[in-house]
């Protein structure tokens, strides 16, 4: 991957403007100093990041942020966690980045020695925002348990970098884990993708990037569900051979249809509806495999007897584990699927709750929404 051949360095100012959660929907904007990065570490000078549906349940309800242990309001806590930007300072013992690189990042951290990182499960860290007061035990979510991007700079551990190459924008580049966390749940149901049919429930971002990616590993077909055609229409341009909308046709009755009767293999279901588990078994065929990215907000009645009879695997998914996210920038960097398509609005940075109120209430059809930092 092409990186500056030249390192630079950087004026790096004592203090930044960094946007902090007060209480419930209260975002402002004050002086930070600019953190400095330990070992293993790097200081990013946050360039974009882009607005993420969970950036809303923080600020409406605070889960899943953990800040100190607790909730994340009142505690000078920045939030933001879709971003890229420019490596700006080493912290000790790094030379896998060098200053004027140009990264992307993925969310978590983990402490990298409980069992769960040890198997390359990091976003399941068993020490999951134990990173306060005397339990330091190395794990970072930036934007969850510690700072995030809705400010000038950032530290990242180097394990939550990913080389950006020139020939990528900045926008394009926020949107690589969302397409990482689309590769985990395809990685999750097997990742025998090529020559499979896959069926996405649910066309927001992770399921459109779920579309994309699934094509682009030789997926036979891909069949995407959703209520809203723009939506449909954009996955239908990221490669799904069929789109359904659920308003005009059932969704079970549509992939029986389309496969003649024979169902899919995967559902990669990132809807959240409450049937949408229910509806993923009668659309796998038998020994099937679903993966659930999104979830419903209230429990749900599930036919378990109709799993079990078909030894219908379920799986679920905590973000973007497994060093995904370097698969899917694999793709994108090779031009594999544009992910461009999903990125609708640009804000600059003392704009961010217009850029959140345009993702909230979906204002012109807004899916993601990118705050550019730099220069701005
Ligand atoms: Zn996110
Ligand atoms: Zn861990």
């Amino acid at each position: 991957m092409q990186q500056t051949a030249q390192s630079q360095s950087f004026d790096i100012p004592a203090t930044m403007q960094a946007w902090v959660l007060g209480g419930p929907q209260e975002l402002s904007v004050t002086q930070k100093p600019v953190p400095q990065p330990g070992t293993a570490e790097v200081l990013v000078r946050v360039d974009a990041v882009a607005i993420c549906g969970t950036d809303l349940e923080i600020l409406h309800h605070d889960l899943p942020a953990m800040i100190e242990g607790g909730l994340s309001f009142n505690k000078n806590f920045t939030p933001g966690h879709e971003y890229m930007g420019t490596v700006v300072k080493l912290g000790e013992g790094v030379d896998e980045f060098k200053p004027g690189d140009r990264v992307t990042v993925e969310i978590h951290a983990g402490c990298g020695r409980c069992e769960r990182c040890r198997e390359g499960m990091y976003t399941s860290c068993l020490n999951y925002g134990k990173n306060y007061g005397d339990q330091r035990k190395g794990h970072r979510a930036n934007g969850f348990t510690t700072d995030g991007a809705f400010a000038e700079y950032a530290v990242n551990h180097i394990n939550t970098l990913v080389h950006v190459p020139d020939t990528m924008g900045d926008a394009e580049a926020t949107l690589v884990v969302t397409a990482g966390t689309a590769m985990y749940g395809l990685d999750a149901m097997g990742g025998l993708i090529a020559g499979k049919r896959l069926a996405v429930t649910g066309p927001g971002p992770i399921g459109l990037m779920g579309v994309a990616v699934g094509k682009a590993l030789g997926a036979e077909t891909v069949i995407l569900t959703g209520t809203r055609d723009a939506r449909l229409n954009m996955g239908t341009q990221l490669g799904a051979d069929h789109v359904v909308n659920v308003r005009r046709e059932n969704a079970v009755e549509a992939v029986q249809r389309i496969t003649g009767g024979q169902g899919v293999h995967y559902v990669l279901e990132c809807s959240g509806a409450s049937n949408a588990l229910n509806e993923a078994a009668l659309m796998v065929n038998r020994g099937g495999r679903i993966c659930l990215a999104a979830f419903p907000l209230e429990p749900v009645p599930v036919d378990v007897a109709y799993l079990v009879r078909n030894n219908i695997y379920v799986f679920g998914i905590r973000g973007e584990g497994r060093s995904a996210t370097h698969r899917a920038m694999a793709l994108m960097a090779q031009r594999r699927f544009d992910a461009t398509i999903i990125h609708t609005h640009t804000f600059g940075f003392g704009d961010l709750p217009t850029a959140i109120k345009y993702q909230r209430e979906r204002i012109e059809d807004a899916i993601k929404v990118v705050v550019k930092i730099k220069d701005s």
